[in-house]
C-alpha cells in the first residue's frame, strides 16, 4: 500500500474516521429498465440501443417490472422498509455518455429506506445502517483505449445506457477501512444470495463510491468528507480509505482544511487524486420524471416478492451450525456461495449420517484445501464425493485411515473420491478378526472389574472395551467389527 504520508501512530489515534458507502449493483434483468434492449455484457459497441435508451425526441420509457421485483427483493434482504409509492426523478447533468442529458433516478421518494447490514465486531455484531435503496438507469461507457485513433478521441458505447441499477446508500456508520471492507463483503454476499445481481466488479456490475471524513475523537460533528470513486476491488477500497484517512489527518494537523471533493484512486501508486469539487445536490436540478407514473408496490405485490426471499447467509450459517454441529468458521466456509451451500446440504441429507459428512468436510477437506491454497469451489472432491466416502465409513467398508489415504490420492490425481475409490479397486478394510480377537482377549483379561460390571447388567460398559481395543489398534480397526468381536467374547 505504502505511499501514504508518514504520520505517527499517536497522531492517527487522535482521530476517528467516518465512512459511508454508496454501492451500485446492476440488476440481472434480460432487458433494460425502460426499453426492451438487451443488457448482455460484451456485445459490439452500440448494438443494444433504441430510441428510448438513446434519448431520441418523443421516445417514452416503460418501466421493466422485473427490475422493480429485483430491487424490492434486494431491499427486503437488506432489512429495508419498502415504500408503497416511490417517484422517479430526472437528475440533470451534461456528460458525453448520457445521451438524454439527464439520468432517470429516484430522489426524495426512493423505493426503500431504513435497512441495515450486520458486520462482525468485537466478538459480536455491529449494525451498519442503510439509508435507502433506489432504482436508476446506468449511463453509457466512455472508451479511452482499444480503437484506432484512441490517442485523439474518446469513443462512447451506449450498450450500458439504461441498464437497471439499484443504488444502496449506507449511513455514515463505519469507523474504519476494515469495517467498510466487511460491510461490502456482507453486502455482496447477501445480494448474490438473492440472485438479483452477479456483483461482478470487473464487468462493472458492482461499483462502490466511498465517502470518508475524520474528526477528533470525542467530537460529535462530522468532518468534511471526500468521495473516492471508481475503485475496482474491495481491497483497493480499503487501501484507498487508509490513504485518505492519513491524508485528511495530515491536512488537519498542519492547520489546513479538507475540501469537499471527488477523488480518484490510483491503484499502482496507492494514492488518491482530486478529480472535481463535488457538485452540490441542487446542481442536478432534480425534478419528477413527467413520463413515468409514480411506482406503486402495494402490499400484495410485496408479499408475492417476499415469499421468493431465500434463506440469507447469516441465518443459514446459524441453522447449519445447529443442524450439523459445525463451527462458525466451517459454516462460513460452507456458505460462501448459495450454490455451494446447496450442494453441501443436498449431499449431506442424502448421506446415511449428515453430521459425518459435515465432519469430513471439516476435518479432511477444508484442511487439505487450505494447505494447497484452494477455494472450496476448486476442490477435486465434490460434496457428493464426500457424502459417498462418509457412507463407506458409516457402513464399515473402509476405515478412517483408508479414507484419509484415498483423499490424499484424490488431491494428487485431481479426481473425485468415487473415481479414485474405483481406480483403487474398491478397497475394503479387513474383516479378518484374528488380530482383534487377540487384543480383545488381552483387554478382557486385564480388566476383570469392568467385565464383572458388564456381566452384572451394565451393558454400557461395552463402550469401554471397544474404546480400549480401538486404542490398542491405534485407531486402525473398524469400530463396528470391534464391537461385534468384543460383544461375542463378553457374552460367550
Ligand atoms: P451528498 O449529498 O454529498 O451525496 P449524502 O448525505 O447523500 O451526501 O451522503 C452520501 C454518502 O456519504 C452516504 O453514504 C453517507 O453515509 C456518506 N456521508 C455523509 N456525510 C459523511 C461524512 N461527513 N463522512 C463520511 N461519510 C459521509
Ligand atoms: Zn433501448
Ligand atoms: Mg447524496
Amino acid at each position: 500500500m505504502a505511499a501514504t504520508p508518514a504520520i505517527s501512530a499517536d497522531v492517527l489515534a487522535k482521530y476517528e474516521p467516518v465512512i459511508g458507502l454508496e454501492v451500485h449493483v446492476q440488476l440481472l434483468t434480460a432487458s433494460k429498465i425502460f426499453c426492451s434492449c438487451s443488457t448482455r455484457f460484451g456485445d459490439p459497441p452500440n448494438t443494444n440501443v433504441c430510441p428510448v435508451c438513446l434519448g431520441l425526441p418523443g421516445a417514452l420509457p416503460v418501466l421493466n417490472r422485473k427490475a422493480v421485483e429485483f430491487a424490492v427483493l434486494a431491499s427486503m434482504a437488506l432489512n429495508c422498509r419498502v415504500d408503497e409509492t416511490s417517484i422517479f426523478a430526472r437528475k440533470n447533468y451534461f456528460y458525453p455518455d448520457l445521451p438524454k442529458g439527464y439520468q432517470i433516478s429516484q430522489y426524495d421518494k426512493p423505493l426503500a429506506e431504513h435497512g441495515f447490514i450486520e458486520i462482525p465486531h468485537n466478538g459480536g455484531v455491529k449494525k451498519i445502517g442503510i439509508t435507502r435503496l433506489h432504482l436508476e438507469e446506468d449511463a453509457g461507457k466512455s472508451l479511452h483505449e482499444g480503437f484506432p485513433d484512441a490517442s485523439e478521441k474518446t469513443a462512447i458505447d451506449l450498450n450500458r445506457t439504461g441498464v437497471p441499477l439499484a443504488e444502496i446508500v449506507s449511513e455514515p456508520d463505519m469507523r474504519s477501512p476494515d469495517e467498510a471492507y466487511e460491510y461490502l463483503t456482507r453486502l455482496k454476499e447477501i445480494i448474490l444470495y438473492t440472485g438479483v445481481s452477479d456483483c461482478n466488479m470487473e464487468e462493472g456490475s458492482l461499483r462502490c463510491d466511498a465517502n470518508i471524513s475524520v474528526r477528533p475523537r470525542g467530537q460529535k460533528e462530522f468532518g468534511t468528507k471526500t468521495e473516492v470513486k471508481n475503485v475496482n476491488s474491495f481491497r483497493f477500497i480499503r487501501a484507498a480509505l487508509e490513504y485518505e484517512i492519513e491524508r485528511h489527518i495530515g491536512v488537519v494537523e498542519s492547520g489546513g482544511r479538507i475540501m469537499q471533493e471527488t477523488r480518484l484512486y490510483n491503484a499502482n501508486e496507492g494514492k488518491t487524486y482530486g478529480m472535481r469539487s463535488k457538485e452540490q445536490a441542487h446542481d442536478y436540478r432534480y425534478f419528477p420524471e413527467p413520463d413515468l407514473l409514480p411506482l406503486v408496490v402495494d402490499e400484495k405485490w410485496q408479499a408475492e416478492i417476499r415469499v421468493t426471499l431465500p434463506e440469507l447467509p447469516e441465518a443459514r450459517r446459524h441453522r447449519m451450525m445447529n443442524d450439523y454441529g459445525i463451527t462458525a468458521g466451517d459454516a462460513q466456509a460452507l456458505t460462501r456461495t448459495r450454490s455451494f451451500a446447496d450442494q453441501f446440504e443436498s449431499a449431506a441429507q442424502a448421506a446415511r449420517n449428515p453430521k459425518r459428512v459435515a465432519n469430513l468436510v471439516q476435518s479432511e477437506l477444508l484442511g487439505r484445501l487450505k494447505a494447497r491454497g484452494l477455494e472450496i469451489e476448486q476442490s477435486p472432491i465434490t460434496m457428493a464425493g464426500v457424502a459417498a466416502s462418509a457412507d463407506l465409513v458409516e457402513s464399515g467398508a473402509i476405515s478412517g485411515k483408508m479414507l484419509k489415504d484415498l483423499y490424499d490420492l484424490s488431491f494428487e490425481r485431481g479426481k473425485d473420491f468415487p473415481v479414485v475409490y474405483e481406480e483403487e479397486g474398491r478397497p475394503e478394510q479387513s474383516r479378518d478378526t484374528s488380530a482383534l480377537e487377540k487384543m480383545a482377549d488381552e483387554i478382557i483379561a486385564a480388566n476383570p472389574k469392568q467385565v464383572e460390571q458388564y456381566r452384572a447388567g451394565k451393558k454400557t460398559m461395552i463402550g469401554f472395551f471397544v474404546g480400549q481395543v480401538m486404542k490398542a489398534s491405534k485407531g486402525q480397526a473398524n469400530p463396528q467389527l470391534v464391537n461385534e468381536v468384543v460383544t461375542k467374547k463378553l457374552e460367550g
